[in-house]
């Protein structure tokens, strides 16, 4: 008889537990996922995927504008909010089942209930039963924070609920200036909700580049979504069905919705982690692991969100992939997490890749900004004021490109491509010696050549 019921167990049936099931199965593993929601996870059932959906759909209202400067007359739209929900939840629906069958295929076997761990070998699921695993792997992903815990807080609606509301809010204040929140800016603005977001700090998307920063928030304010920086919402009354956001500096928003986009945290509680002696990271309240994803219990592994490093779908994926290579493809896989491209889906787009300035320049003596803001050629016939930006970091000694940063359309697009050329350490030279492909936006990427700063570092005396 065999020592455990299964040589894998897998925890989440979100991007990272998915492929490490399914690859380990492919390896010939014995493989069980114990999903407690939604086979897919956050990324196709409440993230990325219906997220940019909403996205798409949200676009719609500024193409129509910019249309009569190229000649097109177009009589009375209308939106419905339902229709729109309505059919991104056949898609997500769709997904959940292209997951399930994928999974199924592979040969792991797919049980929709809770698990948490019992000891080091053994889960137990949420009817009692208990199963034996050789191999567990962690993949609980995370959480929307709720806290801090304001008066009326009760009110407060996150990205979960978001995709699920009955009606479009004709107002609507969203705190927090990060992905989620300017995400959802631009997508309750496109359907033509009144936004408000409101940051605690000095300007939005914290650790992005500067220029960055300056650009996208002065890009949404022309869009028309007011963003009140320096505060943060302190209470939230409730009169009928309208709501009142009281913020910090005294003054006060009515609204119809009041949305908190806070950050997210790790699946860890409850899970049974004390109990099989899984650690966690103190710096990061995510799950402690190391290079190969191991925790500090030697059968036990943890990937994406829950381990709070990189929290997006491809890495989660990498990790989960990795794990299986190196534990049952005898094909040992760490993950390398530098130089990870990412995008903001706020309108306008946010694509960056590799080092911000601020950051290049406390790691290099010598950094070369190539910078470019312009006016995009559909804006000269549509007359919609507005700008990109495309901007590259250079390490002035090595001629290598660190970091380059996109603000304005199709952003993310280009710089999955730019990332291939920053991942392979290309310089300044080669994106020059690259020929432009015109017209288009990111040509600009190889024919700057002249830098618009020069940062020297003097070496300490
Ligand atoms: P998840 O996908 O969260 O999967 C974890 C699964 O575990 C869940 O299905 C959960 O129900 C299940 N689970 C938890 N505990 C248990 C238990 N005890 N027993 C059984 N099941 C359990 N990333 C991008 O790269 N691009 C984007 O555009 C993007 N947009 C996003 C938009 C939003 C609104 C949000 C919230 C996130 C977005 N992300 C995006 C982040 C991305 O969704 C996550 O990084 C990714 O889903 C993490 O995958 P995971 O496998 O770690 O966890
Ligand atoms: P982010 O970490 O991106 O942003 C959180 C925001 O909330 C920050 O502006 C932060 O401010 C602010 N904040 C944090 N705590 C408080 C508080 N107590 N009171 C007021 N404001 C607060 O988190 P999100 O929730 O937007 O998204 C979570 C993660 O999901 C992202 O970091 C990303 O990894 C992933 N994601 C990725 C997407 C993509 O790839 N396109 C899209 C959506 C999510 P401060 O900066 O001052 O700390």
């Amino acid at each position: 008889m065999a020592e455990f019921d299964v040589d894998l167990f897998v925890i989440g049936g979100g991007s990272g537990g998915v492929r490490a099931a399914r690859i380990a199965a492919n390896y010939g593993a014995k493989v069980m996922v114990a999903e407690e929601y939604r086979m897919g996870g956050t990324c196709v059932i409440r993230g990325c995927v219906p997220k940019k959906l909403f996205v798409i759909g949200s676009h719609v209202h500024q193409e129509i504008e910019d249309a009569a400067g190229f000649g097109w007359s177009i009589g009375q739209v209308s939106f419905d909010w339902a229709t729109l929900v309505a059919n991104k939840d056949k898609e997500i629906a769709r997904l959940e089942g292209a997951y399930t069958t994928n999974v199924e295929k592979s040969g792991a076997r797919i049980v929709k209930s809770r698990a948490v761990l019992e000891d080091a070998h053994t889960l137990r699921l949420a009817t009692g039963e208990k199963v034996t695993a050789k191999y567990i792997l962690i993949a609980t992903g995370g959480a929307p924070n709720h806290g801090p815990h304001v008066p009326g807080i009760e009110h407060v609606i996150s990205s979960n609920e978001a995709f699920h509301l009955k009606e479009l809010p004709k107002r609507i204040v969203i705190q927090g200036g990060g992905y989620i929140a300017l995400e959802f800016a631009g997508i309750f603005a496109g359907y033509g909700s009144d936004v408000t977001v409101v940051y605690r700090g000095d300007n939005i998307l914290r650790g992005f580049d500067e220029d960055v920063r300056k650009h996208v928030r002065a890009e949404m304010e022309k869009r028309g979504i007011t963003i009140i920086t320096g505060c943060t919402v302190t209470k939230v009354d409730k009169h009928g069905r309208d709501f009142t956001a009281h913020l910090s500096g005294g003054s006060s928003i009515a609204a119809d919705q009041v949305m908190f986009a806070i950050g997210r945290h790790p699946n860890v509680a409850n899970l049974g982690l004390e109990t099989a002696g899984v650690a966690i990271n103190p710096a990061n309240g995510g799950i402690q692991v190391d290079g190969w994803s191991k925790t500090s219990v030697d059968n036990i592994y943890a990937v994406g969100d829950v381990t709070h490093r990189a929290n997006l779908t491809p890495v989660a994926i990498r990790e989960g992939h990795a794990f299986a290579d190196t534990v049952f493809g005898k094909r040992p896989v760490q993950v390398d997490h530098a130089t990870i491209p990412t995008a903001v889906f706020s309108q306008p787009e946010v694509g960056t890749v590799g080092l911000t300035e601020e950051e290049a320049r406390a790691q290099f003596s010598h950094v070369d900004i190539y910078k470019t803001d312009f006016r995009p050629i559909k804006a000269t016939m549509s007359g919609r004021d507005t700008r990109v930006l495309m901007k590259l970091v250079v390490d002035g000694s090595s001629d290598r490109v660190l970091g380059c940063h996109i603000v304005g359309d199709c952003a993310a697009e280009i710089t999955q491509v730019v990332a291939i050329a920053v991942k392979m350490k290309a310089t300044k030279a080669d994106f020059d010696a690259t020929i432009a492909l015109h017209p288009t936006a990111s040509e600009e990427l190889v024919t700057m050549r002249t830098p618009t700063a020069r940062h020297v570092r003097q070496a300490a005396e």
